[in-house]
């Protein structure tokens, strides 16, 4: 391997071995004791979300693959984390680096990117970043991430501190430390296909349920088995929910998938904002939702036990929509009842 490359390579380490792990905080249902709640806060990684550990895998995998030399062109289709992300680590690197994202992408996300030297090229069809970004890389000879594809297999899913090895190695002293459920979103699925994986691997009980926004495909596709499902737009909860089924999805290793109304993810993240004293994205929220529906499961059949979800992100990346009263007005949604739903569950055990 060449020089550079190498080097490459120590850099990456040396930027993983001056961080720390990210937090197991527990969240105590006050109605259900018998419950033990967790969430896995990814929202404190150097660029403030799980995708940090996704784009240091692609790196490192383009890297290996002798994808990625000194003078490639970065390119990535993104919903906006991933393309943060990536964009901290071509700057470590010396790399241009351009993100291909819908034009609804937050503002605060774009600013980061900007932030770390990398351009953000805006499409207006969601649909279109895929082939756009395959564009940009044959016109300027640059190299296409294309996380939707390469997410599942660059993460090491054996373990080597992935996020499922770190979260049971922090659930080691607790009551029960083999969670009952964990829950999570799909985006790219990568998130999804380690935690599968590693449980089997493993020859752990725990199960797997993916929570699907509203316009996404992976509910549908996973109850029908179409894996050519399409939809039109985007999902309306940023970083999960996909128009069509992306090839690191992994039904197999999925347990159970939830289709959550939007609203109900707004509405959770405020009432986590309650019981917690911060701030997390949306899809933090989405997640909320399928530990509500599978706890009142847990408990309706008699089951005590853990069970493990995601901060994806940190709700200040979305003051000017999820938690901006006019913006919910806006776009017709309406969180206090919903609201409402999430303190009768914590407080009274009611779902
Ligand atoms: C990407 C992302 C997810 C989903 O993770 P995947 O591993 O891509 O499926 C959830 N929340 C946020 C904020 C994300 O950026």
């Amino acid at each position: 391997m060449g020089n550079w490359a190498s080097t490459a390579i120590r850099k990456i380490e040396a930027d993983f071995n001056r961080s720390s792990d990210t937090h197991l905080i527990p969240l105590q249902i006050p109605a259900l004791p018998q419950i033990q709640l967790y969430f896995k806060d990814e929202s404190t990684h150097p660029t403030g979300s799980l995708k940090h550990r996704l784009a240091r895998s692609l790196f490192l995998y383009g890297l290996c693959n002798g994808w990625i030399r000194y003078n490639t062109t970065i390119i990535e289709a993104s919903s906006g984390s991933t393309a943060v992300s990536e964009a901290y680590f071509a700057r470590l690197l010396g790399l241009p680096f351009i993100a291909v994202m819908p034009r609804g992408t937050s503002a605060e996300k774009i600013r980061s990117i900007e932030f770390y030297g990398g351009r953000c090229h805006l499409v207006d069809d969601p649909a279109t970043i895929y082939e756009e970004s395959r564009r940009l890389a044959q016109e300027l000879k640059g190299h296409y991430m294309d996380q939707f594809t390469y997410a599942e297999r660059a993460t090491d899913w054996r373990g080597n501190n992935n996020i499922a090895d770190t979260i049971f190695k922090q659930m080691e002293l607790e009551p029960n430390p083999v969670p009952e459920w964990i829950v999570c979103g799909a985006g790219t699925g990568g998130t999804s296909a380690t935690f599968g994986r590693y449980v089997r691997y493993q020859k752990l009980s725990t199960q797997i349920c993916v929570v699907d926004p509203e316009n996404s495909v992976f509910y549908d596709s996973y109850y029908s088995g179409d894996s050519d499902c399409r939809c039109e737009g985007g999902s309306g909860v940023e970083g999960i929910g996909r128009p069509r089924v992306e090839p690191s999805f992994i039904p197999t290793v999925i347990d159970k998938v939830v289709r959550v109304p939007n609203v109900a993810s707004y509405a959770a993240i405020h009432f986590l904002e309650e019981v917690m004293g911060r701030k997390c994205g949306g899809s933090t929220g989405t997640n909320l939702f399928g530990v509500c529906e599978l706890v009142s499961d847990m408990v309706r059949n008699g089951r005590h036990g853990s069970v493990v979800t995601l901060i994806c992100d940190d709700g200040n990346r979305y003051l000017n929509s999820y938690y901006n009263a006019q913006w919910l007005e806006d776009n017709g949604h309406h969180i206090t009842p919903w609201v409402e739903r999430y303190r009768r569950f914590f407080f009274e055990g009611r779902w």
